[in-house]
């Protein structure tokens, strides 16, 4: 039997039945996240990442740095799309390629057009996503008047980061980014700093990693799972049911959840929060809408571009900022795809006992050549490992709390 606003297609979700969606009742969720490419060119050579490694090499085809009238193109729809959806609030993240590339002089206009164009009805919350090697005090002076946070990625210590997070020339990149970290978490500037996404690496120690994390005192820890599909599977994840990934997540957690000064691990937060019948706010778990689209920096409207991993213009539209109002990226039908919860989810996930807190995990990593994003997550066997025993030790906790014996939960 058909579902609504759900085509059984190989090619699913492009065919999409927008009218049927509608039909029963469907609104779209407005942005309130958007992702500038304001430079699309990096200073690294991460071998495992989606911009450039993987399969679409749509970056080749960008201008360098987005240029100062997309960025005014850019600063007016936004403040359109706020004001059209009443939205009070709106976040930009500054990313790329690498955005501190763009020097602080452009990322400074940005900032200002940006601002500009919302005032005084909308208020913009910023954020730049480096790999930390340029942090310096210009550019901390410019976040600290402006109130741009900080993001990092780093993947633990000098070792592990350097597995992957090289310069062209084969050199790690550790060394430049604890230059960039000392600078950012000295007292002047320590409130700009958010934390630290990290990407996993099953030959790393997970302890190992997790403290070289902790070393800086970060705000937050993002640890993401490396992009792959059930065609280009991700490192070390076999298609049997073992669970490298979440026995490594695990050591991890049991550490953190019973540790009292913890920081925000949000993978762990947001599965927690999902068991208590909460929302999510992440793309990693969970059925939330997913209201963030990101501008490429020749002005491009795109989906969310780790959607790059899986094949040659997957993050695609046809729709640019000098024509086309967000609003009309809400009905393309594979952002509406990320919107519609459980009826974007294939038979397996929708017969799955986890399906609520797990929601299939992360869209991208579903993708499978022939029949597009309708399957499970190829991290299937480690999400359902990671949420029961998360399940299980916060249940036990909550049991030992009821009879007086236990800390509290987070
Ligand atoms: S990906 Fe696996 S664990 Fe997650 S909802 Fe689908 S079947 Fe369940």
């Amino acid at each position: 039997m058909g579902v609504v606003g759900r085509a059984e297609s190989p090619e699913w979700p492009r065919s999409l039945d927008m009218r049927g969606l509608l039909a029963a009742g469907w609104r779209p969720t407005p942005f309130q996240e958007f992702v500038l490419k304001i430079h699309s060119r990096c200073n690294l050579s991460c071998d495992y990442c989606y911009m450039y490694e993987m399969a679409d090499q749509g970056w080749k085809s960008q201008p360098r740095r987005m240029a100062r009238p997309i960025i005014d193109q850019v600063a007016r729809r936004v403040a359109e799309h706020a004001r059209e959806n009443l939205l009070r609030k709106v976040g930009i993240t500054l990313h790329g390629g690498e955005p501190l590339l763009a020097g602080p002089e452009h990322v400074r206009y940005a900032v200002e057009a940006i601002r500009d164009a919302a005032h005084p009805d909308v208020e913009v919350e910023f954020t730049v996503q480096t790999n930390g090697v340029l942090i310096d005090t210009d550019f901390l002076d410019l976040f600290a008047k402006f109130g741009v946070s900080v993001g990092v990625s780093l993947d633990g210590d000098e070792s592990g980061h350097d597995l992957h997070r090289k310069r062209a020339d084969g050199r790690g990149s550790h060394r430049d980014v604890m230059a960039g970290m000392r600078a950012l978490t000295s007292p002047a500037y320590r409130d700009l700093f958010t934390g630290f996404l990290a990407t996993i690496d099953l030959r790393n120690d997970p302890i190992a990693t997790y403290e070289a994390l902790l070393a800086h005192d970060p705000p937050g820890v993002d640890f993401l799972l490396p992009h792959g599909n059930w065609t280009t599977p991700p490192p070390g994840r076999l298609p049997d049911s073992s669970t490298p990934y979440a026995d490594w997540l695990i050591t991890i957690f049991d550490r953190w959840y019973h540790d009292p000064g913890r920081t925000r691990v949000r993978l762990f937060l947001e599965i927690i929060s999902l068991l208590t019948g909460k929302y999510s706010a992440s793309e990693a778990v969970g059925l939330s809408p997913i209201s963030m689209v990101v501008v490429e920096t020749n002005g491009r409207i795109e989906q969310v571009d780790t959607l790059k991993s899986a094949f040659e213009g997957a993050a695609g539209t046809t729709l640019h900022v000098s024509r086309d109002p967000f609003t009309t990226a809400l009905m393309h039908p594979s952002i509406a795809a990320r919107q519609i919860g459980v009826r974007a989810l294939s038979e397996t996930c929708r017969s799955c006992p986890l399906h609520r807190v797990c929601g299939g995990g992360h869209y991208t990593h579903r993708y499978r050549t022939g029949t597009g994003f309708l399957n499970p997550s190829v991290y299937c066997a480690d999400l359902k490992r990671l949420i029961t025993h998360v399940h299980d030790v916060v249940s036990a906790d909550v049991a030992r709390r009821r009879v007086g014996h236990a800390a509290p939960p987070p």
